[in-house]
């Protein structure tokens, strides 16, 4: 219940302008939406306290608090981002072919870079405010086989108070010999970050191994024992992207009865394990990630740069899994999580699936959380939760302000921002309540 006067002991900063959130998925519930014209978003040291009508409280906040005015603008919550990989941001947009070509030419040459510390903060920091410059504040992060990339990227990421889950990518085969690991190396590694990131601040660590092909059955054994060894980690990895790495991992492995099963077999499915693209499963995959509460990271771009395939939504929702958006940098060819839902909608509509705006803006923020098992902290404008969001003009390009003004519902205007807007169109993002990025200032 909203009480009817501020406690001003509750808040320290508040921000005016109009608020989208979510309280569940709006295709299972009519009333998941929630729409404030004039709001009032009250803080106190970085968490949601209330969202209330901006008229009727204007004038109660207390002396010395903080006022944020982003009247005309909307704010959402900051967008979470599934899957990606920060030391690819260099090669984006690299013009190759599929998968395991493009994995060969493009990705493993750059990510050899990353033995280089100053290299790999260089590019941390970098992503880090790209990841602001487009509104997000969480995401699941690829770093490389090095474990000083992931220290560089949790650094870069403590500064900005973002939040990730991220971990060392284990390999240790089928690749250049330079960024390979072993088993035993792999182990040691990923269990010394883990001591040194897991739960500091906002970091969450994930065992990361790249593939099923790239890792032997001792490291994929390997990933399982680090799950069980230590309690609340994350598990990310790619699953069933492309049809030539599907019969790959068919001659690889051929005792699993499917790519999905590798994983299964090793442990590797459950609470917090995040696969991308999850495009060549059948019902029984998509029934065993549903059972286990894996997650899915639906990836446009990068599936259709990278020609894979086109994700079913459709599919995955009936099954009951869990679902986020993805970039998937640098195969996705865009930082933006809303030029990632255009993208999305146009893989549904090849599907003859509708995205409804709705949903879309639900996935790349409360959906995301869930995907991710974030959802009691962010995702959402729920009291107490971390006030991360993100601050859209969507007068900033003449394009989209002019279709802006010739659409009557907030669906209509939902739909044009997420098929026109992108960076152009991120005002401010804000991270723990405080401004971490401001279009003006930068
Ligand atoms: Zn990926």
């Amino acid at each position: 219940m909203i009480p009817s006067a501020l406690d001003h002991g509750n808040c320290d900063t508040a921000v005016r302008a109009s608020f989208l959130h979510f309280t569940a998925d709006p295709d299972l519930s009519g009333e998941a939406t929630e729409f404030v014209e004039d709001g009032l978003l009250i803080l106190k040291q970085g968490r949601v306290q209330m969202l209330v009508e901006a008229a009727a409280w204007i004038d109660d906040l207390p002396d010395g608090s903080a006022l944020y005015d982003y009247s005309g603008r909307l704010v959402m919550p900051g967008f979470v981002d599934t899957h990606t990989h920060y030391p690819q941001s260099d090669m984006i947009a690299s013009h190759g072919h599929q998968l395991l070509d493009w994995l060969e030419n493009y990705t493993f040459p750059t990510e050899l870079g990353f033995a280089d510390c100053a290299h790999a903060d260089e590019v941390a920091d970098f992503f880090c405010r790209e990841m602001l410059r487009n509104g997000t504040t969480t995401a699941g992060v690829f770093a490389t086989v090095h474990p000083q990339s992931v220290d560089a990227v949790f650094g870069a990421a403590e500064k900005l108070d973002l939040r990730l889950v991220a971990g060392k990518v284990m390999m240790d085969r089928h690749a250049p010999p330079a960024l390979l690991d072993t088993a035993e190396s792999g182990y040691t590694d990923s269990r010394a970050l883990i001591e040194r990131w897991h739960g500091k601040g906002r970091a969450k660590y994930a065992v990361t191994p790249r593939f099923a092909p790239s890792c032997s059955d001792a490291q994929l054994e390997a990933c399982g024992r680090l799950l069980q060894e230590h309690g609340g980690l994350y598990l990310q990895s790619h699953v069933a992207e492309n049809r030539a790495e599907v019969d790959w991992v068919a001659e690889l492995f051929p005792d699993s009865r499917s790519y999905l099963d590798v994983y299964d077999r090793y442990g590797l499915l459950g609470a917090r394990a995040i696969y991308a693209h999850c495009i060549h499963l059948d019902d029984a995959d998509r029934g065993r990630m549903a059972d286990s509460g894996a997650a899915m990271a639906f990836c446009p771009t990068s599936n259709l740069f990278l020609g894979s395939g086109l994700f079913d939504l459709g599919q995955a929702q009936a099954s009951g899994v869990r679902v986020g958006i993805a970039t998937d940098v640098g195969a996705g060819t865009s930082f933006s999580l809303l030029r990632t839902l255009a993208e999305a909608y146009k893989v549904c509509q090849l599907a003859g699936q509708d995205l409804s705006p709705r949903k879309a803006f639900y996935l790349a923020t409360l959906g995301g959380a869930r995907a991710l098992y974030l959802d009691d902290e962010i995702g959402n404008f729920e009291a107490g939760k971390e006030a991360d969001f993100v601050v859209l003009d969507l007068a900033a390009s003449e394009l989209l302000a002019r279709r802006i003004e010739r659409a009557s519902t907030l669906d209509e205007k939902l739909f044009a921002l997420m098929m026109l807007g992108d960076d152009r169109h991120v005002q401010a993002t804000h991270v723990m309540g405080r401004r971490q990025y401001s279009r003006s200032a930068a």
